[in-house]
């Protein structure tokens, strides 16, 4: 899911009424610039239903309050810059008495210069009988015909918004057709079970369970379709692939074309299920393994299979069994382990199952769908921002060389996966922790448990 974001940005000079316009459109009566004390907004953002996009303004970005006209200017062609990133429509304002200053001039040539929609709002339009600037100060802006506005009475307010939903395009409305096949794949070391997984999930022996080295087994894409405990049919596209073993243990071709099978299956999955051997606990190859699917951001479920052997083990004490009081403080014990070892995707679910009895397999698809489901969030850019600005209240950014990471507008670019657009100061000083910390925290706030987020840093290298 790719749709490009639904952003309209208002720029301009100070004083020319960008806040005013900002408020009419957004039809909100109080400015929202200052409502918490201690937190400047370089953006404001506020979403437009109807027309349903995210509507911006930069006014506040790089000004500090004791500014020149120096300072100013290199404020405001931090805002239009930002704009161009942000947004795919902008509003430029300018004063319609006044006429066009210096500053005007210099924002029109860096807007001249990108290829997005731009509308002349020419604001202060009042009642139409004060002296206005001539036209054809305007036009030499390179926008064509200004929308003579007054953002203080509403004149001109239903033109300008014509036209910005006229630019946008219409609403694209998403078909599900392509989401209701479910794209898996098992991924884990050999003998872990993947074979045995697939083939209960398919009732055939259509994959041949092997152990034999160097066997080479194409990835094959099987579908089918798996009724589940309420009697209905849930369709799914398996992708069954050889085992991938950690890089250095590479040997030969054959096991390095496996492995890359194994990554183009990640990269065709919806989700990925990580397959452990509840026997063995987390090992090496494991740790390599699990590192592979993070790297590619695809939600993991994880998959600890041979539950039927703890059970077993239990039954007949077996040695190193008596460390655990029952199955239940097995498992609590393996998860810790497993979470401590192996940095997963915040929330991933954690499945215990047996390929050999069936056990809890129901369980394990349907933790699948529900994770392939809130791939589909649409995170609101508003409340993105306001929880992100929580975020950095409650635990500020560590100071890196003396420079502090500050977030000044965040907006989800895609899903599937979640990639998020960062304006920033000083991308470099994003830890990687902190970056976690606001991963887990976004996972938290939207509900998006087992779904990686991407961070896209737009700010000074
Ligand atoms: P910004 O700095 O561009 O965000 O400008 P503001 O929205 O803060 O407006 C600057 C000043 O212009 C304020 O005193 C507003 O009351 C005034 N203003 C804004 N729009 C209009 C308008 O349409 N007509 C008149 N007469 N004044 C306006
Ligand atoms: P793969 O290499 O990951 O595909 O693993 P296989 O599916 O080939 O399984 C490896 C071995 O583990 C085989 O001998 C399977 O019979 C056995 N196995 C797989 N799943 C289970 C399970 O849930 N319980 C038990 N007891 N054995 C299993």
């Amino acid at each position: 899911m790719q749709n490009a974001p639904r952003t309209v940005a208002i720029v301009g000079r100070p004083n020319v009424g960008k806040s005013r316009l900002f408020n009419r459109l957004a039809r909100k009566r109080i400015s929202i610039v200052h409502d918490m004390p201690g937190v400047t907004r370089d953006v404001i953002t506020a979403e437009v239903e109807d027309g349903g996009y995210t509507l911006l303004d930069t006014g506040g970005l790089g000004l500090t309050g004791s500014d020149t006209p120096a300072r100013i200017t290199k404020a405001s062609e931090a805002q239009v810059g930002f704009a161009i990133e942000a947004a795919s429509v902008i509003l430029f304002v300018i004063d319609a008495r006044e006429g066009v200053t210096g500053l005007d001039e210099r924002i029109a040539q860096l807007l001249r210069k990108s290829r997005k929609h731009v509308l002349l709002v020419a604001n202060k339009a009042d009642r139409g009988q004060e002296k206005l600037a001539d036209i054809s100060e305007f036009y030499r802006l390179g926008f064509g015909e200004p929308f003579y506005i007054s953002a203080e009475h509403g004149n001109g307010e239903a033109e300008v918004r014509n036209a910005v939903l006229e630019k946008l395009g219409p609403v694209q409305e998403e078909t599900d057709e392509e989401r209701a096949r479910l794209h898996i794949c098992f991924l884990g070391r050999p003998n872990v079970g993947k074979s045995s997984l697939s083939n209960r999930l398919l009732k055939s022996d259509r994959l041949i369970v092997s152990d034999v080295p160097g066997t080479t087994r194409d990835a094959v894409e099987l579908d089918f379709s798996y009724t589940n405990k309420d009697g209905k049919p849930w369709l799914f596209r398996l992708v069954d692939t050889a085992g991938i073993r950690a890089a250095p243990k590479l040997s030969s071709s054959v096991e390095y074309f496996s492995r890359l099978r194994s990554l183009e299956a990640i990269h065709g999955s919806d989700v990925v299920f990580m397959v452990l051997d509840a026997m063995d606990g987390v090992t090496q190859q494991d740790k390599a393994i699990a590192g592979e699917i993070v790297k590619a951001q695809k939600p993991i479920v994880i998959v600890v299979n041979k539950w039927d052997l703890v059970h077993e083990a239990f039954r007949t004490h077996s040695p190193g069994m008596e460390k655990y009081k029952n199955a239940r403080d097995f498992r609590e014990k393996f998860e810790k382990a497993m979470f401590d070892q192996l940095f997963f995707t915040p929330g991933a679910p954690v499945m215990f199952v047996s390929a050999l009895t069936g056990h809890e397999i129901d369980r394990m698809l349907r933790a699948a769908r529900a994770l392939d489901r809130r791939l589909d969030t649409k995170i609101p850019t508003a409340r993105l921002n306001a929880t992100l600005i929580k975020l950095a209240d409650r635990t500020p950014p560590p100071a890196i060389g003396g420079q502090r990471f500050k977030i000044y507008y965040a907006t989800q670019t895609s899903r599937r996966p979640f990639r998020i657009k960062v304006f920033c100061n000083q991308e470099r000083t994003l830890t990687e922790s902190y970056r976690r910390y606001l991963e887990a925290g976004l996972v938290k706030e939207f509900e998006l448990d087992g779904c990686p987020i991407h961070f896209d840093l737009v700010g000074k290298k």
